[in-house]
């Protein structure tokens, strides 16, 4: 028996185990004990992390489409097909032509190293990944109001705090072991509000569980920050001296009364002021969010009102305060970091910068880097459905499910010139594409991961992959050799970080000998700094923490006669984003097998609906059936569908409209109706 320890893949809680192998096979997993997030805990999900590395449906050799069917080739082949026809593309199109899509779940290297190839290869900013469609709106609103997009404090702040509210993040189910120090925390008293309208699990054990309407956020908190203001609740010190624009902020919440926040959130005026009083009055506030903020067409404004609700309270650069955006993917935030993105490079440098670029060109030995930011992945798919976009190369993302309007997705992808996909599994999308590249999973191959509280962490590798399947960081390696780039020959993806850490001041401090047991966490500027837990402690990354005040936007879709239902979409506790690795995992697959759509036993009652009855859910871009599961988790006139699955995908029904800040899609509101299939 072998234990390698590495990270989890699937949250960004980046909780340590090891993977036990037994002659070139993973038997199991066993959890770290010494590790500081997971403290020899896990999931369901890390429990059982190792199941679908053996899966029968890993792709083991290039496949390229002869007559409309995916066959195999030899990597040179297929390497050299990919270049080629980019190139061609380009050549005919123009730079701009074609887009990189990168991957939360792919190491900070690997990020970091597709992010070069589009730049410094293929000379276009048009480089992305999954962060667009999940905390784009944190990235922009943190940055506006602090001066750093990621979470202010660390995962052990929940063991100091006085009082946490959790917001829009069913914390127990997608982040299951913060969701435990939430509980933790509670239980040795810990004020807990939960404002959320379904009844999640820690709804249960909350002081106040505000259930507001979906997409209210930005009326409830700015009935919350009138209430602190008028009653003289805020921390006058901690504004005079740490923050500026207070006076606007002032001036946006004076006619945000307690009652009209009520009419616009649904909640009774007492409760916003219970809530407020119980915030201001708490020594140390945390909040925390997660997609339920940030996944609407207003989620820039969520993100400003709580970073406002925060810096209002002087909850801020102090152990158990903060605001804590829960990143959903193993290494989210890396991707972030890493420069994934269509603006920055890695370390949040911006393309638009001359030195930048310059600093950039200099150590990857081009001459010119583009200067013009590049297409984020949601406007993309628009280019791609018209035909400005001509080519695209996704590594390890499955946009067929996981993008707003399916139908839009495939129309665009379809529209394609060429599609290569480089993924573990045959996805939805992989199966569109004219080239697959086989990978390596996080088992097989050497890099880090960063997780929500910036702790950057090696992944070991445990075992070779499957027949010629080959770590990500490897086949772009591959392509810019065949393009003519002799800047990406690396001993291994520890020098690839030292040339991280080189041309990254957060990272400065990174090298693998240095992660050894339980990671670090950035800013690291130096070899001999030793990460920084909690963010803005003297200072805000900014200088002064700046009020944004936010005016109310309804969502984009209302409700009518036509689409009564609100419909309102997550993740459930057994899967993880479109399953491709929870649904070949057998016990995972086994305790939730498919879709579902949770109705209230009223609603139910009125379409003469029982439990498990096939519904036909529809909105005005597309439909799909799921079995009804009656519970009073979801109040009357709301519905929720997770989106793990393929044969009754919720995104076929969400609305495409984008935040216009940080282009992320309003996945969590829009109309639909429903009728029992008979
Ligand atoms: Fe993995 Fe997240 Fe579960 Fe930890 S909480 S074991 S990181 S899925």
């Amino acid at each position: 028996m072998k234990r390698t320890l590495t990270v989890c893949p699937y949250c960004g809680t980046g909780c340590s185990f090891y993977l036990v192998s037994d002659g070139g096979r993973l038997v199991g997993v066993e959890p770290s004990t010494t590790h500081p997030v997971s403290r020899g805990g896990l999931c369901v999900k890390g429990w059982n992390a190792f199941a679908f590395v053996h899966h029968s449906d890993r792709l083991t050799t290039p496949l390229i489409r002869r007559n409309g069917t995916l066959t195999p080739a030899s990597w040179d082949e297929a390497i050299g097909l990919v270049v080629d026809r980019l190139r061609s593309i380009q050549q005919r199109h123009g730079y701009d032509s074609v887009m990189f899509s990168s991957s939360a779940k792919a190491t900070n290297e690997e990020n970091y190293l597709l992010m070069k190839l589009a730049r410094a290869v293929f000379a276009t900013n048009n480089i992305d990944h999954c962060a667009r469609l999940c905390h784009s709106s944190t990235v922009f609103g943190l940055a506006e109001t602090f001066g750093s997009g990621a979470m202010t404090n660390s995962i052990s702040c929940f063991d100091q705090t006085d009082l946490i509210l959790v917001i829009g993040s069913n914390t127990t189910e997608q982040h299951p072991l913060i969701g435990t120090r939430i509980l933790n925390a509670a239980q040795r008293g810990a004020k807990l509000i939960v404002a959320d309208n379904r009844r999640i699990r820690l709804a249960r054990h909350a002081d106040l569980h505000l259930r507001h309407k979906n997409g209210s956020d930005v009326a409830l908190i700015n009935g919350m920050m009138h209430v602190i203001i008028t009653e003289g609740l805020m921390d006058r010190l901690f504004i005079e001296q740490r923050t500026e624009n207070y006076a606007a902020l002032a001036a946006n919440v004076a006619d945000w009364t307690p009652e009209r926040a009520a009419a616009l959130t649904g909640l009774e005026a007492d409760e916003i002021v219970a809530a407020a009083r119980m915030f201001a009055a708490a020594g140390r506030a945390m909040i925390v969010y997660s997609m339920g903020i940030t996944q609407h067409s207003h989620g820039v404004d969520n993100v400003r009102c709580c970073a406002a609700l925060s810096l209002l309270t002087g909850n801020l650069g102090r152990p158990g305060t903060g605001v804590n955006p829960l990143r959903g993917q193993n290494n989210v935030q890396g991707g972030c970091d890493m420069g994934a993105l269509p603006d920055v490079y890695s370390g949040y440098q911006k393309v638009a910068d001359p030195l930048q670029r310059q600093k950039f060109a200099r150590a990857w030995g081009v001459s010119t880097l583009p200067e013009r930011a590049g297409l984020p992945l949601t406007h993309a798919m628009d280019a791609a459905a018209s035909g400005l976009l001509r080519g695209m190369f996704i590594m390890g993302e499955n946009p067929l499910l996981s993008d707003p309007d399916q139908a839009h997705a495939r129309h665009a992808l379809e529209n394609l010139e060429l599609l290569v996909v480089q993924d573990i599994f045959l996805s939805e999308t992989a199966a569109m594409a004219d080239v697959v590249l086989p990978a390596a999973c996080y088992a097989e191959k050497e890099g880090t991961f960063t997780n929500t509280e910036r702790r950057i962490q090696r992944v070991r590798k445990a075992l070779d992959p499957p027949g010629e399947a080959l770590a990500d960081w490897e086949i772009i390696c591959a392509l810019a050799e065949r393009a003519g780039y002799g800047g990406m020959r690396y001993s291994g993806p520890s020098q690839v970080m030292d040339e991280i850490a080189s041309l990254t001041p957060i990272y400065g401090g990174i090298a693998y000998d240095r992660l050894d047991r339980h990671g670090l966490q950035w800013p690291c500027p130096g070899k001999s700094h030793s990460g920084t837990p909690i963010l803005h402690m003297e200072s805000f990354t900014r200088g002064l923490g700046r009020f944004s005040p936010a005016s109310y936007r309804p969502p984009a879709e209302a409700v009518d006669d036509e689409y009564p239902f609100v419909l309102t979409t997550g993740r459930t506790y057994f899967h993880w984003h479109t399953g491709t690795m929870t649904r070949r995992t057998h016990l995972l697959d086994r305790e939730e097998r498919t879709a579902f759509v949770e109705i209230h036993p009223d609603d139910a009652g009125r379409l003469d609906v029982r439990d498990r009855d096939e519904l036909l859910v529809a909105s005005r871009r597309g439909e799909i059936r799921v079995a009804a599961r009656l519970t009073a988790m979801v109040v009357p006139g709301v519905v929720f569908i997770p989106f793990h699955f393929a044969e009754g995908a919720a995104n076929a029904l969400t609305n495409n409209v984008l935040d216009p800040e940080s282009a992320i899609p309003e996945f969590k509101v829009c109309a639909v109706r429903i009728r029992r299939v008979v």
